[in-house]
């Protein structure tokens, strides 16, 4: 079975490096040559357009930044539909708008090509373990025939329903995450500035009530002053402003992540949008001229 591969960035490239070192062959495209370069030096092929992917492909990964790029890759000039037939399925990884997954899969769907939105949460450590969570929306059958590719991806593979269903779950999960870190690093900022050990309160809090996967941001990021993405602020904002406009469509109130996508309007505003998700706790800091430091580690 032929491969392809679009989109081989922070979390793509160790996504597609586990399909290669599974056995398959994976024909890889990409916008930077630098990203295709790199994929090729991990035992990739590389395509000069999705296309060409397209054509020469069973099936398709993607792992792109938002909406805009989907549908450029999949129903753009040299995109996916140019080169599609039944049976082709194509898969995107890629934290998408529901609304755009299922507008991508209508137009596809016409030519006889099956698409699955199937986000991954677990971050670019996650990535590199194989540990995912992935979540697809989409054909129940077309799901079982690639859930075994997905494994090679993540550990924990769910479907969630139809098409768009996976990129909801998705959305819920990082608004969730968000909201977390920024109540993580108040927690951190004030007891750090009440004079309590930062090793010792992440041990505490971790090992009580007040735990979760935000904290874990804390010891290797934060304590050291590393923001280098990881994942980014910018598309931290994308999912976030994703799942508001969710919240719009169906009339749900989003207090709390309407509060914390202000404070990525704020970072994003300083230049940082380049930055790691865990530099909100930077927001924080800046806030009371105080830094969450573990200078003993570092
Ligand atoms: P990234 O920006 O590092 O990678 C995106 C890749 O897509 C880049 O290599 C870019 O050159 C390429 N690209 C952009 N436009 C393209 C086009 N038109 N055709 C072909 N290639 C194109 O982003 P990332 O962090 O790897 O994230 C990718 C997706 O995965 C996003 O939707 C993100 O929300 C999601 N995600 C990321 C993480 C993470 O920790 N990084 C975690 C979960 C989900």
């Amino acid at each position: 079975m032929q491969l392809g591969f679009i989109g081989v960035g922070n979390i793509g490239t160790p996504m597609c490096r586990h399909l290669i070192e599974a056995g398959h062959t994976v024909l890889a495209y990409d916008v930077s040559a630098d990203h295709l370069a790199r994929i090729v030096n991990l035992g990739a092929q590389a395509a000069d357009s999705p296309r060409a992917v397209a054509q020469a492909c069973d099936i398709i990964f993607s792992s792109l930044p938002g909406p805009r790029e989907i549908e450029q890759v999949a129903l753009g000039e040299d995109g996916i539909i140019e080169a599609a037939r039944p049976g082709l399925i194509y898969v995107d990884l890629s934290t998408n708008a529901p609304a755009t997954a299922q507008e991508v899969c209508a137009a596809l769907a016409e030519q006889g090509v099956i698409m699955l939105d199937a986000p991954v949460s677990g971050g670019v450590i996650g990535a590199e373990r194989g540990t995912l969570a992935v979540m697809v929306g989409g054909d129940l059958k077309t799901f079982e025939t690639c859930k075994p590719l997905l494994e090679h991806i993540g550990a924990n593979v769910f479907h969630v329903g139809d098409i768009g269903s996976g990129c909801v779950a998705k959305l819920i999960n990082n608004m969730l995450a968000f909201i977390n870190t920024a109540a993580a690093s108040e927690g951190m900022a004030l007891g750090t500035k009440a004079g309590v050990d930062p090793h010792k309160l992440y041990d505490i809090v971790q090992a009580s009530s007040g735990a979760s996967w935000a904290m874990n941001q804390f010891p290797n990021k934060v304590f050291h002053g590393d923001f280098t993405p990881g994942f980014t602020i910018d598309l931290a904002y994308k999912d976030l402003r994703l799942a508001l406009e969710m919240g719009d469509q169906l009339s749900v109130p989003l207090l709390m992540g309407s509060i914390c996508i202000n404070l990525m309007r704020q970072l994003r505003a300083n230049g940082a949008g380049g930055d790691d998700m865990s530099s909100l706790a930077r927001v924080v800091e800046d806030a009371i001229d105080w830094q969450i430091r573990a200078p003993q580690n570092m």
